[in-house]
């Protein structure tokens, strides 16, 4: 394009997607414009200040500083300006003169109103507005359309339609500043962002700050952990074998996981499918590249598709897919599972790791939501569903409330048969077998032998005084007696399946889904298609006798 044709003066708007590669809303701001404005609207309810503890909110800060100094090396900034985006778009639209405006499509119907807002707005200025698909590998839209306008009821499903569209876009070039004019002079004075503590983000403990062992945000940072990712992936390929992060659940190494990075943008999902796909070919040209390599980004891609026309989807009332159930109500009980206080050394470790760094592992998020929900206290998920919302770094609306219907069997499963159900002793013991983990979050029990660690009550009072622990004074009793708890859910569930027999509700297509969902079945499990059958510390009908 000559400079001539260069005329438009564009903001491009970062919400999601901080990033710069693969940026197609970024690009096309750039392509025919003098002057570009990339802007950040640091608004307290959608940026999550008002909503969010700590932990993420270091890695959103953490992540604009990033996108700033990559900015900076191509010449450019990032603007950020506090208030609510229709209040800033409005304002800087009129102080520079805006013609165009892009931004990243948010399928979620929680931006809606925001997006509508803006987009009647510049029809309103004459601006033009362009709205590009890049946080999900397809548009969600598109594949409900293929789908009669319908979300597809089964990831099963899902992955047919997939497959009728096409696979998803391949990532676009890195955005290219050269012809735009450098920033201007006063950035530094009026579009700087501002400092957490000056936004009133402060941390509810010491620990939540600690550099080592955390997850660190920004795009730089992404494309190493994803240039890391690929090396141990590769090794597992070699091996037979696919899902790393899956298959031996690490829970006390160094942060490994990139859904963080997903959530905020700052990696291109389309990227990290594409470059798994092409290492998988590289390896072995001649072999098809396996799904099951990619699987997990699926389910976020079915997540979000099942969200997109649904603005009830993260609640349990108006749900079209969600099952209505008398959950107790019983503040004390929560709040104990919430501080890591229920008696169960593994849920506990969990929650209290949540609480300080904002990340849990798969397994821990699958093992602390089933003991709230259908596996022990029978309490609402939706109250979980917050706690989580709060504290995990990767928090995502669709992805998070979809994880929570599903694990409380309140959607997505079969209705409530509960086929299997979490023993909160065997299943740590299965996921932490030196009792590392426990002994690092639960630090009362740092000196209680491993024979117990899982069960300290069912130590001997001598056992309990030589590791300075004595359960029901250094740390609670169990809660609940997992045995009858369970026992009392699974007649609950009875109940509820006789009064929904007739209602469609969504679930799983075939037993394998709910293994894969729940990763169980993983890696050399998946490629060879054999049975899951070793212990897994799962009760059968939440029948275990502890
Ligand atoms: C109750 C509960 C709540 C959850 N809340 C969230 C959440 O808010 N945000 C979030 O990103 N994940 C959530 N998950 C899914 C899962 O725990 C994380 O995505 C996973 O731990 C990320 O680790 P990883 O990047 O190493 O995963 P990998 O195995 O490397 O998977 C790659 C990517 O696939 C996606 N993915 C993996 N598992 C799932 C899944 N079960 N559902 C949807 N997408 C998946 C993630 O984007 C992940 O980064 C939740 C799970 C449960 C049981």
């Amino acid at each position: 394009m000559d400079q001539d044709d260069k005329n438009h003066i564009s903001v491009h708007w970062f919400r999601h997607g901080l990033r710069l590669h693969d940026n197609p809303g970024l690009l096309h701001c750039i392509e025919d414009s003098k002057e570009v404005y990339p802007l950040y609207v640091l608004d307290e309810d959608e940026s999550g200040i008002s909503t969010s503890a700590y932990p993420r909110m270091l890695f959103l800060f953490e992540t604009l500083q990033n996108l700033d100094e990559n900015l900076r090396e191509y010449g450019s900034r990032l603007y950020v300006l506090k208030g609510k985006p229709l209040d800033v778009l409005s304002q800087v639209f009129k102080e520079w003169g805006v013609t165009k405006l892009t931004f990243e499509h948010d399928p979620e119907p929680i931006y809606q109103d925001r997006d509508n807002s803006i987009k009647a707005l510049c029809d309103d200025k004459n601006i033009d507005w362009f709205e590009f698909v890049s946080h999900t590998l397809w548009d969600p839209t598109r594949i409900l359309e293929e789908n009669g306008g319908e979300p597809p009821l089964t990831y099963a499903m899902f992955n047919q339609i997939a497959e009728i569209v096409g696979p998803p876009p391949r990532p676009v070039a890195d955005p290219d500043f050269s012809q735009i004019p450098k920033t201007h002079d006063d950035h530094d004075d009026k579009y700087l962002l501002p400092s957490m503590e000056s936004m009133g983000v402060g941390q509810e403990l010491e620990s939540q700050g600690s550099a080592y062992g955390r997850y660190l945000g920004g795009e730089t940072k992404a494309l190493k952990l994803l240039t890391a990712r690929l090396e141990k992936e590769s090794i597992a390929f070699s091996a037979g074998l696919c899902l790393p992060n899956q298959l031996n659940p690490n829970l006390t190494g160094m942060p490994m996981s990139l859904s963080p990075h997903l959530r905020f943008g700052s990696l291109s999902i389309r990227r990290f499918y594409w470059e798994l796909r092409d290492l998988f070919h590289k390896m072995y040209p001649d072999r098809p590249v396996p799904g099951s390599i990619t699987s997990q980004l699926i389910w976020r891609e079915y997540f979000y598709c099942m969200s997109v026309n649904n603005p009830n989807y993260a609640r349990m009332k108006e749900n079209p897919i969600c099952l209505d159930i008398d959950w107790y109500e019983d503040d004390e009980s929560f709040d104990k599972w919430k501080q890591g206080q229920t008696g169960f050394p593994w849920i506990d470790a969990c929650m209290r790791q949540l609480i300080q760094e904002g990340w849990i592992h798969q397994v821990c998020r699958h093992a602390t939501a089933c003991f709230l929900t259908r596996g022990d206290l029978w309490l609402d998920w939706q109250k979980g569903f917050k706690v989580f919302e709060r504290y995990l770094i990767d928090s995502d609306w669709s992805v998070c409330a979809g994880n929570w219907m599903w694990v409380s069997s309140s959607a997505f499963e079969k209705v409530l048969q509960c086929p299997r159900c979490i023993c909160p002793v065997r299943y740590g013991k299965r996921i932490d077998p030196t009792g590392e983990y426990v002994r690092k979050y639960v630090p009362e029990l740092r000196n209680m032998p491993l024979e117990f660690l899982f069960e300290p009550w069912k130590a001997p009072v001598s056992v309990q005084q030589s590791a300075n622990c004595i359960v029901g004074t250094d740390y609670p009793q169990p809660m609940v007696d997992h045995k009858q708890a369970s026992r009392d859910c699974r007649a609950r569930m009875e109940v509820i399946k006789k009064m929904y027999k007739d209602k469609p509700h969504i679930k799983p297509a075939s037993e394998e889904e709910v293994l894969m969902m729940m990763w169980e079945k993983t890696g050399r499990d998946r490629e060879n298609h054999e049975a899951c059958n070793h212990e897994h510390g799962m009760d059968e009908a939440c029948d275990h006798n502890n």
